[in-house]
Parts: structure tokens; sequence; C-alpha cells
């Protein structure tokens, strides 16, 4: 029997198993490493306060490829299920109770994306045993991983050692990056904000807390602030000091222009340029007849004032124009464009416009919109731009930023992961990688990869035995870790590991 070791049992262990365990074939063998007590549920889904919801409107979070109502149908199972139970809440408001004023179902508790997550996992599992498959877990972080015969070795932290045909890497994205080095014995700062029902726990209600960063991990640290009662001011801080966008009421959309087949026949004539993309997107707006002039007002209007610009979003929930509703349903077709661009365009993108994209692609629900501006309305929460430096001070932290110095009791870091896109837990094992010639690393981040297989690539010639799916392909692809693209490169990866 083939023997596949997948490495992290993350959201993307679970939608590969998923996807295997939905194909024909041969009995395999998998292992799955995982040394936390978040199995199935990774960093993101783990059991957390029911204030942290998921990003997607939950038809898009669902694991089984081809099945958009899968999530749906599994949440509806659980709220039958929630309330035959006396007195129990209603999960899919993340279990307050408390009704969403714009799509009460949309947006789930992350924490009960994990319960689903675990569901199909255990399912996935049952389905692959009951084919002849055999399925274990090892409770251990994986250390080193060498190519041996055509197949692999690792190696876990125990020492314990493992022969496999195919090895995928579900390592995930890690912690925020401590970019001030402020992590110490000293209290008062939060290296990572999750579970946020514990780190931020013991901040004392009256306390001016700092967070880093103004992407979604910024705003779940606010609005577990504000579901802790807490009084004292909420600063914001980064460079840009930009919010991610607010989404608007989902709309299903079938592209006509912007497909991966259009851009793979562009290729063929020629470069796949930034500028040809952006044609592409117009042509796309045209055929939906939208006008593109909405798009080039939320890029123009990124540096407009944080909190006038969330307010501005937020009025435009139920908004006529489809531009942003479809520049967002492009994320699982742009690892498709990504990498049939040049070099300098995807460099000069990153530079130039990555910010504006990000936040525009990957927008917070509705429902914390309106608890961010709430709170900016009320006084407590800023959003302050031009973040240089912060450092420690007898009394607490002090922030430099384009507003002049900020002075907080509490910092806590929710910036992006490290440039390199390698989790900690994970440096020992890609190092070994990198050194036995097996893994290289994309100048952009992450490793690279080749866009067809997901498999790893050195000097242009794609490993046989090594795959990655998720963050650690930043660079040779373009926003891998959303849950769709994620559940489309694991079916694609299901496919080759699977193989004779
Ligand atoms: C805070 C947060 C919120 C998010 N919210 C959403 C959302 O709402 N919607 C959405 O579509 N996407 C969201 N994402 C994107 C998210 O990354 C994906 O949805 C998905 O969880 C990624 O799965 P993964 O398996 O790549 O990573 P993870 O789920 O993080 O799993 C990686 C696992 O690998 C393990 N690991 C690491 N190193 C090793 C090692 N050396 N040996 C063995 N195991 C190891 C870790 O312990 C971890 O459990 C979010 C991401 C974050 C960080």
């Amino acid at each position: 029997m083939r023997e596949i070791a997948v490495v992290g049992g993350g959201g993307g262990a679970v939608c590969l198993l998923e996807a295997l365990s939905q194909r024909s074939g041969p009995p395999a063998a998998v292992t799955v490493f995982e040394p936390s007590d978040r199995l199935w549920r990774g960093r993101p889904y783990q059991r957390d306060a029911d204030c942290v919801l998921v990003n997607l409107p939950s038809r898009a979070m669902s694991v089984r490829a081809g099945d958009p109502g899968h999530f749906d149908r599994w949440l509806a199972g659980a709220r039958r299920r929630e309330t035959g139970a006396a007195g129990e809440a209603d999960p899919v408001a993340g279990g307050t109770g408390r009704a969403d004023p714009f799509d009460a179902a949309a947006f789930p508790a992350r924490a009960i994306f994990g319960d689903y997550l675990e569901s199909v996992a255990h399912d996935s599992v049952a389905r692959l045993r009951a084919r002849g498959w055999t399925v274990r877990v090892v409770p251990e972080r994986v250390v080193h991983a060498a190519p041996c015969g055509g197949g692999a070795t690792l190696t876990t932290e125990r020492g314990g050692s493992h022969r496999a045909d195919r090895v995928v890497l579900c390592l995930g994205a890690g912690a925020p990056y401590d970019r001030f080095r402020l992590h110490g014995p000293e209290p008062g700062f939060v290296p990572d904000p999750y579970p946020v029902a514990h780190t931020l726990a013991g901040i004392a209600p009256r306390d001016t807390v700092a967070v880093l960063g103004t992407g979604l991990t910024a705003v779940d640290v606010a609005l577990a602030l504000r579901a802790n009662r807490h009084q004292g001011p909420v600063c914001l801080l980064s460079r840009q000091g930009v919010l991610p966008a607010v989404r608007q009421r989902p709309v299903a959309h079938v592209f006509q222009h912007f497909t991966p087949g259009h851009f793979h026949e562009l290729s063929r004539r020629g470069e796949v340029g930034f500028t040809e993309v952006v044609r592409v997107l117009r042509d796309e707006l045209a055929s939906a007849g939208q006008d593109p002039a909405e798009l080039d007002t939320e890029f123009a209007s990124l540096h407009e004032d944080p909190a006038r610009r969330l307010r501005r979003q937020l009025d435009l929930f139920d908004a006529q124009g489809l531009g942003l509703r479809i520049l967002q349903h492009t994320l699982p077709v742009a690892v498709d464009v990504w990498p049939l661009m040049p070099h300098r365009d995807r460099a000069a993108l990153l530079q130039h416009h990555y910010r504006a994209i990000h936040s525009l692609c990957c927008p917070m629900p509705p429902s914390t919109a309106a608890h961010l501006s709430a709170m900016s309305e009320a006084g407590q929460l800023r959003i302050v731009r031009g973040l240089h430096s912060v450092s420690r001070t007898g009394r607490g932290f002090s922030a430099v930023t384009g507003s002049g110095r900020i002075h907080a009791d509490t910092v806590v870091n929710a910036t992006s992961v490290a440039a390199h896109r390698v989790p900690t837990a994970a440096a020992p094992l890609v190092q070994s990688l990198i050194t036995a010639s097996a893994a290289s690393v994309h100048p952009h981040g992450g490793l690279r990869v080749r866009r067809e297989t997901s498999q790893l690539v050195v000097d242009g010639t794609p490993q046989e035995c090594f795959y990655a799916l998720g963050d650690l392909t930043f660079g040779s692809l373009f926003i891998t870790a959303a849950i769709p693209v994620i559940v489309k490169l694991a079916q694609e990866i299901s496919r080759e590991v699977a193989g004779p």
C-alpha cells in the first residue's frame, strides 16, 4: 500500500482527507502528524470565544469540493441537535443567541467551523477505513525529512522514524511575527492573541490596549475586548492603517472571462501581465453590467480615514454594484493566474497593491464591522497609521506612530506572520528539506511549488514525493490560505498522492 504522510493536522489536512475519501482507487495508508491539542481545527478554528467569526459566508466555507451547501447542511443539523437540548443556545448565532442584523446564518463562530472540521475528518476517516485504507494520527511534531529511494523518511521530535511514499506539508501560518521583539518575561505583551478567550482575559478593564496590526486578527482582538466589556481605550496600530473591507450581502457569480482557461489561452499568445489581468477583470465586470468605477473608487480610497472608510463600506452592505463581490470571487482563480504573470509584475503587485487587494478580497463580516464602528463612534477605538516602533517603558509601552507617541498598558500582537511564512514549529523540518535539496525558498516567501501539482520545486524540477498546501505556498501562488482555495488545491493533491 502507498504510504501518505500528512504533516500538520489542521484545516488543510481535513480538506485533503475529505478529498481522498471521495476518490475511488486502491487503498493506501495515511499518517497525520499533529503535535497540538487542536487536531483537525488548527490554530484558526480552535475552541474560542463566540465573537470570533469566520470571514467568508458559510456557503463559501464548505470543505467538500463541488458541494457548496455541505457546511450549511451540517449547520442546520447542528442547530436541530442543539435546539433539541433544552436551554442550549443557537450555534449559528455563535452560541450567544444574539441575532446578526445583517445575515444571521452567514458568518458562524470559527469554533463552530472547527466542530464542522472535526466532524468532516471523522466521516472521511470512516469512509476511507471502510474502503480498506488505514488512517492513523501521530501526536508528534515532525522535525526532519529527507528524500529516500523515491519516497521520504520523516523523523519526529521523540526520535520516531516513519517512511512515506508521498508527503504533504500542511503546516499552517504560525503566530504573528514579533517585529519589535517585545516578548519576554515581563508581563503586558500578548505574543499570540488566540484563543482570545484566554489570552485577553487578564487585561484590566481600564487599561489602554495597543493592538499591533489592523488586519483580521486585530479586528478579532478589538471585538473580543468589546465582548469582555473592556472600558479603556483600544488603538489598532499599523504602518498603513488599512482595515479589512466590509463584506457585502453575498451574491453568486459565474465567471465569463476571468477563468483559468481564458488566462491559459492568453498565456499561449504571450505574457499575462498585470495590465492584462486588470483588462480581463474589467471585461468580467462589463459582461456582468457593472461599472468598473466602483473598484477604482475602492482602490483609490485605501488611505481614506479608516473610521470613515469603515462606516462608508458598512453602508454599502446592500449596494447595487457587484464589483467588489465579483473581485472577491476571483481568489480561487488567482492561484492559476499568478504563476502566469511575469516575475516583475508579481513583485510590483506585492509591493504596491497587496495591502489593497488583501483588504478588499478578504473582508470582515458586516456584524463585525458594525461592532467596530460602534467602538469608534463611542471614542473607544482608534485606528492609527504610520506605526514606526514600539518599546517597553517603565510603566508599559510606548508606540511611535504617524500621530505621535501612544502610551499603552498592554500590547497585543496581531501583525502578519513573518515574510518567510514558515511557522516556528516547522522551522527545523523546512530547513532539513532545504538542506537535502528537496525544497527551495521562493523570493516572495514560502517554498517554491509547481502550480499544477503543488509539488515542491528545486531548480525548476518538481520533487516527486513532496507537496505543500496552504500558507507555505505563498509566493509561488497567491493568497493560498482561504478555505475555497485550500479545497481546490487539496482536491488536486489528492489526485496526485493517491495515484497508483
Ligand atoms: C486567525 C485565522 C483566521 C482565519 N479565518 C479564516 C476564515 O474565516 N475563512 C477562511 O477561508 N480562511 C481563514 N483563515 C485561513 C486559514 O489559514 C485556513 O482556513 C486553514 O485553516 C489553513 O489550514 P492549514 O492546515 O494550512 O493550517 P492550520 O489549520 O493552522 O494547521 C496547521 C497545523 O500544522 C501543525 N504543524 C506545524 N508544524 C508542524 C510540524 N513540524 N509537524 C507536525 N505538525 C505541524 C500545527 O500544529 C497546526 O495544527 C484564517 C487563518 C487564520 C490564521
